[in-house]
């Protein structure tokens, strides 16, 4: 995989093209982000085939389907994503419904251009998995693009990220070399997401979030997540909760279940985080201070929702630091909802430790 990484970074992308042998791009954005696809695309010039902005989260299945058919009709030979996680998720199912190579230019810090994690919905049920051949085949990172990104989306996508990095800390498949990504990826973050919030035109700020979701979406792409994304996904894919925000009110509270159960996770996290006490609770005042939503009620979740959810989770097995059962994952979700600080846990009892 290629990278690219600077201010101005994205006058590169004609040649980042050509190493890759791709000669007629499709352009692909969200609605309203035609402006930068815009700018890309003349950046392209005749590389360029076509621009659509139809990218939405969670890619629904027939957005992808009519995406996919104009890149077939136009002829296209590749695709370049200009966005979020939202274009590059349907830059990756045209990819592996038609195998058409990606070039992502990031503009949001939620890190998807780093994995080959993909994501597709089909009558309100999302599923996700992994391919190599949805990683892009290259990356352009240029800060300049992230500068008009709203304070409120830039913090919670670079929570978003951040969440990528804790449960790399802990993952089943954690290593030392993606724990030092993760630890200065979210070291990274921690530091620019405030300044950009005082200074949102601050670019070297957003150039520190940018090399943050550089390291934090290369920890998601190298482990296999736990609790936290289980969840998230399960209140995005049910209840419909937006993506980042819920990331951004759970973490805190998933961090603190697991933190007696995952220590060297927390050292890391403690050298990471600015402030004092548990990195659970330095998150959760970090997103207060930035002015992100604290509670899922305030995303749209209801107390009713809870054991919908939490047996959710709980009906499959995956891997976490913690033993996982309906009850406790109630009662995280009944924290989150209310947006409660988040309890630190007494130590585990010689029990549970036996089962994780
Ligand atoms: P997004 O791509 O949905 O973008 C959020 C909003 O910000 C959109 O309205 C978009 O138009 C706007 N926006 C983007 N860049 C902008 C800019 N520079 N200036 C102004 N507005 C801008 O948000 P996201 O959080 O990046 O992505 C969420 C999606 O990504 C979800 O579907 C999630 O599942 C997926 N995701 C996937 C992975 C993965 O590895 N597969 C990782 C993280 C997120």
């Amino acid at each position: 995989m290629r990278v690219r990484f600077g201010s101005g970074a994205l006058a590169s992308l004609p040649e980042e093209l050509g190493q890759i042998g791709l000669d007629r791009v499709l352009v692909l954005c969200s609605p309203g982000r035609e402006d930068t696809a815009e700018l890309v695309a003349g950046v392209l010039g005749d590389r360029c085939v076509g621009v659509r902005a139809d990218a939405v989260m969670h890619v629904p299945a027939d957005v992808a389907e009519r995406a996919g058919a104009a890149a077939v009709d136009l002829g296209a030979d590749g695709c370049v994503t200009v966005g979020g996680g939202s274009a590059i998720g349907l830059g990756k199912i045209i990819a592996l419904e038609h195998g058409l190579p990606i070039v992502a230019v990031p503009t949001t810090y939620a890190g998807s251009e780093m994995t080959p994690v993909w994501g597709l919905t089909t009558d309100g049920r999302k599923e996700t998995g992994r391919d190599p051949k949805v990683l892009p085949r290259s990356v352009v990172y240029d800060p300049d693009l992230t500068v008009s990104l709203p304070v409120g989306i830039s913090v919670t996508s670079g929570i978003n990220a951040m969440a990528h990095a804790v449960e790399a800390l802990y993952a089943p498949d954690a290593s030392p070399i993606i724990s030092l990504l993760a630890e200065e990826g979210v070291r990274a973050l921690a530091s620019a997401l405030p300044a950009i919030a005082a200074e949102p035109g601050d670019r070297e700020a957003r150039s520190d979030a940018l090399y943050g979701a550089w390291l934090c979406g290369a920890t998601l792409g190298a482990t296999t997540m736990s609790l936290h994304h289980k969840l998230c996904h399960a209140l995005g894919g049910t209840l419909n909760l937006p993506h980042a925000p819920t990331h951004t009110v759970v973490l805190p509270h998933v961090l603190a279940f697991n933190s007696p159960y995952a220590p060297a996770a927390v050292a890391a996290l403690s050298r990471a985080l600015p402030g004092d006490g548990a990195p659970a609770d330095r998150l959760w005042w970090l997103s207060r201070e930035l002015g992100a939503p604290s509670s899922l009620r305030e995303l749209g979740m209801a107390e009713a929702d809870i054991d919908l959810i939490a047996d959710e989770v709980t009906s499959r097995s995956y891997g976490n630091p913690r033993p996982i059962t309906a009850e406790n994952v109630a009662s995280l979700l009944r924290a989150s909802l209310a947006g409660d600080r988040p309890t630190t846990t007494p130590s585990p009892s010689t029990d549970e430790r036996e089962q994780s």
